[in-house]
């Protein structure tokens, strides 16, 4: 196998082909188009990388061309080699080996000169280093020989695609020349707790259905794309002392700037869904009875304190003292820590991420500290009570923190190697913290309770009725997807309501900026000044939408439906006029809908 791959032994391919550059193209202009990007937008770098990553690793899973053509490629021929010189076996177990005549086509794989087998071993070249291999195998030939004849060919497609997007991912946070916020926030952009959780759900169950306008906010979150709305717009109105604060087009002044009062709730109701559904299945609580939200009486001493968003009492276990576990959630915002020297673990986390919850959390160890309810002392008596403190946080981007993630995943994740910091925390925090990391806590809910469901019900059944979730754990995690991106697009939405025009009616905000918003605005700026500002300010009460229904009606007039003039597009006056001017039997709710989410009188026109 010497000559195997020389350079005369081998095509020289290249994958970034005209074609796989034009097919990654047009995917991106696909996604640009779905999040209403200006036509002929190109996807920032990091934006396909996100898209490209397989969902496996909190991407996309787009395909991109440039690696998919060479590692099918790979893959088909591989198991034509494997099964015609050696033989096919199916699953139970029944072996087939094929006649000479199939064995003598592809017995020559290594020396023969054909252009299918040139530009195999070439591939073969290329993607070694993305193949895993026991330790023990170390040399090329040895690898080239295991991989030709021992490697196990199911999945093998799906791993090599996984190496590779590690590889990139990791190359990006090491590389000093991309943004600093871009490398920063990856591993959180990755996490997979949005949009790649609704790859494979029921839409028969409503609460799969999320917003449009929310899906599409966490999109842009997710793939960190400037939202259409916020271009060009300097000046939050929020703040206290307005006027001076730059809102970012991604959003992150938003989101820290607007109370996270709405999304916390939210992803608390998930959490104890999840936690109440997969919890009676592991036993950990007796009934579904056994968990309350926000109760009280939790410190004899502050009776009316609620330090837990979700209480769990948990079931009799000699193996450990803690009785009650006492969830906390938290909506943490964007990390803006310096990227001056970004450490990268193997996993593809870094110290920073790790950071930025870690201080989330230990905030939650401390307790409260305000006057009249000392921290402290409340976190004492939680530590008596034999209640373990939990904080659940959550990130800008859906991603979950070290504590949560043990609890629900297990110890075996990302955080692993991290060690926390706990020099500032008074000795109460330190317990609970000792209490909350003790060996025999309750943790790795979802596998366990995969486990114990499977073990119950068999292992061909379903665990929800759509035949989408085959286990606990797939349910929980498409179950938390949806309310993150709930959670993460209402929260942007009514935020950048309340930013730009100081309301929270986000009735007739158009957030989601059609394309058709963009190219009308570039056109007023560019061409005329003699048109109307038409799109913003909208309306923020009843009084502005007087001169928005005769923008409307101006429209109606030029399309020549007169009938229309009159009508008004508000529920409020309906009563009032519609009957007068009105026939009945012309009544389009649907259209009125669409007006009134729009308005832009220019707009309609274009699109009537
Ligand atoms: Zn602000």
């Amino acid at each position: 196998m010497a000559s195997l791959l020389t350079p005369e032994s081998v095509t020289q391919i290249t994958t970034e082909t005209t074609f796989a550059l034009k097919s990654n193209q047009l995917a991106q202009q696909l996604l640009a188009n779905v999040m209403n990007l200006p036509i002929n937008t190109a996807l920032p770098e990091h934006s396909w990388l996100v898209a490209s990553t397989p969902v496996g690793k909190g991407g996309l899973g787009i395909r991109d061309s440039t690696n998919e053509a060479c590692i099918s490629f790979f893959c088909s021929i591989l198991r034509s080699i494997r099964y015609a010189t050696d033989k096919i076996t199916f699953k139970d177990g029944t072996e087939i080996i094929l006649p000479t005549h199939h064995k003598d086509l592809y017995a020559d794989w290594q020396t023969s000169n054909t252009r299918i087998f040139t530009t195999f071993r070439s591939i073969l070249n290329n993607l070694l280093p993305f193949i895993t291999c026991p330790d023990e195998i170390i040399s090329q030939q040895q690898k080239i020989s295991y991989v030709m004849t021992e490697i196990k060919l199911e999945g093998l497609q799906r791993k090599i695609k996984r190496n590779l997007a590690s590889e990139k991912i990791q190359k990006y946070l090491e590389d000093v020349t991309k943004p600093d916020d871009i490398r920063i926030n990856l591993p959180s952009m990755l996490s997979g707790t949005t949009i790649s959780g609704t790859m494979n759900i029921s839409r028969t169950i409503p609460h799969n259905r999320p917003n449009p306008k929310f899906f599409r906010l966490a999109l842009h979150r997710m793939l960190r794309t400037p939202i259409p709305i916020l271009y060009n717009k300097t000046c939050c109105q929020n703040c206290k002392n307005n006027n001076n604060t730059n809102i970012d087009k991604y959003g992150d002044h938003i989101i820290a700037c607007h109370s996270k009062t709405a999304a916390h709730n939210e992803i608390r109701d998930s959490l104890a869904t999840i936690i109440r559904n997969t919890a009676t299945i592991t036993n950990d609580i007796p009934t579904e009875n056994h968990i309350s939200l926000e109760p009280v009486g939790l410190t004899p001493s502050h009776p009316l304190k609620r330090p837990a968003d979700i209480l769990l009492y948990l079931s009799d276990n000699e193996q450990t003292k803690t009785t009650k576990i006492a969830v906390d959630t938290t909506f943490i915002g964007t990390n803006s820590r310096s990227t001056a020297e970004l450490e990268v673990s193997r996993s593809l986390m870094t110290d920073k991420v790790f950071r930025h919850h870690e201080a989330a959390e230990n905030k939650k160890f401390k307790g409260p500290n305000r006057p009249g309810t000392p921290g402290d002392h409340i976190i004492k008596e939680l530590n008596d009570n034999n209640c373990r403190i939990l904080p659940a946080t959550f990130d800008s981007f859906g991603k979950l923190g070290p504590a949560i993630t043990d609890f629900l995943y297990g110890p075996n994740n990302e955080y692993k190697t991290f060690k926390r910091n706990t020099e500032t925390l008074h000795a109460h925090a330190k317990q609970a913290i000792k209490i909350a990391t003790e060996k025999n806590r309750v943790h790795s809910l979802l596998t366990r309770a995969n486990v114990d469901w499977t073990t119950k019900n068999g292992k061909t059944s379903w665990y929800t009725t759509s035949y989408k979730a085959k286990t606990p754990s797939m349910w929980a995690k498409q179950y938390l997807c949806i309310s993150m991106i709930n959670a993460l697009g209402k929260h942007l939405h009514q935020g950048i309501a309340k930013a730009l025009l100081q309301t929270k009616n986000t009735s007739k905000l158009n957030t989601a900026g059609t394309r058709q918003d963009y190219l009308s605005s570039k056109h007023r700026e560019s061409a005329s000044n003699a048109s109307p500002p038409t799109k913003q300010p909208a309306p923020r009460s009843k009084t502005t939408t007087t001169q928005q229904l005769r923008n409307r009606n101006t429209d109606r007039d030029t399309v020549g439906r007169e009938w229309r003039r009159a009508v008004p597009l508000d529920n409020n006056s309906q009563h009032t006029r519609a009957h007068t001017t009105r026939p009945p039997s012309t009544t389009h709710p649907a259209s009125q809908q669409t007006s009134t989410t729009r308005p832009n009188g220019q707009i309609n026109q274009n699109n009537q």
